[in-house]
């Protein structure tokens, strides 16, 4: 994982899973006598609570997580088989504990039609009580705009991530943010995101995550709000249920002013432009890897791939390449939303 935020331009990434004792222990053995700028690793992790809703748990060092572990008495099989273990908390006694750990927490992907906060209720009061949360995490299906006029958010910062699972050059660094941080250190990180010092989030265009629109999760057909409620939400095709889409769910808990976010940049990972651009498969295409290995060799990182190298530059490698990423960068970019679980399709113009 670290080589491969090092081969993105990642300057820090979450470890994941953090209350699992195992995987703790195989990042503090690896991380002990290594220089702690070289990539910065945040200890981090999801948990479930008691109404299904998802949290994403920062903190500063590896011990905090052990601390958590043993205030929700998370031990034997519940701890063992799962990386992001099923509470018998209420979210508000979840923020609790994480604050009183010296963490930071969140709703994780917000707007899902699962397992989110926004899945399960309609203010953030509702499922944190008196508890503030210190960020609020976007997920793939939207991107600031979806939460710049909900009023339960002005002043909680959003961050952009992942949610990777792994190394993959198509997942991990999908979404990023940019902070200001004082120093490259976890508690750095922490600190600028509590702060609210995000200087731009990056990721997928929304419409590209698997949410984005109302749609069965069976023949993922797309409705409106008003169709599916008019089906009962669920598909006169196929009986499958209806999911509200991110789009549609943000849109309703939007009754405020638009207030002012940071600049959010859309980006494609690289790997998937390459398979655009090769007419491969997969992006674990053979051919794929290839290319991209000499794009990343020669500029340094993929995130200077797709956002900083001039296309002159770019096409000197792979000329395809060089105007499929000059569209993203101008927004040449055509958009088939996803919904319902299958992701969203885009093409260039
Ligand atoms: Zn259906």
């Amino acid at each position: 994982m670290v080589e491969a935020a090092r081969r993105k331009g990642l300057v820090a990434i979450g470890s994941g899973d953090a209350l699992h004792p195992a995987w703790r222990r195989e990042w503090e053995v690896f991380l002990s006598g290594r220089d702690p700028e070289e990539v910065i690793v945040v200890p981090s992790s999801e948990v479930e609570d008691r109404n299904r809703v998802h949290h994403l748990v920062l903190m500063e060092d590896f011990s905090g997580f052990s601390d958590l572990q043993e205030t929700f008495a998370l031990s034997g099989k519940d701890i063992a088989t799962t990386g992001r273990p099923r509470l018998r908390h209420s979210g508000e006694e979840i923020a609790c504990a994480v604050h009183d750990a010296g963490g930071l927490v969140g709703p994780a992907h917000a707007f899902t039609p699962w397992t989110s906060m926004y899945a399960s209720h309609d203010h953030v009061g509702e499922c944190y009580g008196s508890e503030p949360i210190d960020f609020l995490e976007l997920g793939l299906s939207a991107d600031n705009s979806y939460g710049a006029a909900i009023p339960d958010l002005y002043g909680v910062p959003f961050i952009s991530s992942s949610d990777a699972h792994g190394p993959d050059p198509w997942r991990m660094g999908r979404e990023y943010v940019v902070l200001e941080v004082k120093e490259a250190t976890p508690a750095g990180v922490l600190e600028a995101v509590s702060g609210g010092r995000v200087v731009q989030n990056v990721g997928l265009f929304p419409e590209e995550g698997k949410y984005n629109r109302t749609a069965c999760s069976r023949c993922f057909r797309q409705f409106t709000s008003d169709e599916a409620a008019a089906h009962a939400w669920k598909c006169p095709g196929d009986a499958g249920r209806i999911k509200k889409g991110v789009f549609d769910r943000a849109r309703e808990l939007s009754t405020g002013e638009s207030r002012p976010r940071p600049p959010y940049q859309h980006m494609i990972p690289l790997p998937e432009i390459l398979q655009r651009v090769l007419a491969c498969s997969s992006p674990q295409a053979r051919h794929v890897g290839n290319l991209y290995s000499r794009f990343v060799e020669r500029f340094g990182d993929e995130i200077r791939v797709l956002t900083e190298v001039p296309v002159e530059d770019l096409a000197a490698v792979h000329e395809g390449t060089a105007s499929a990423i000059d569209a993203l960068r101008c927004g040449r970019v055509r958009l088939s939303p996803g919904g319902g679980g299958r992701y969203g399709t885009f093409s260039f113009l």
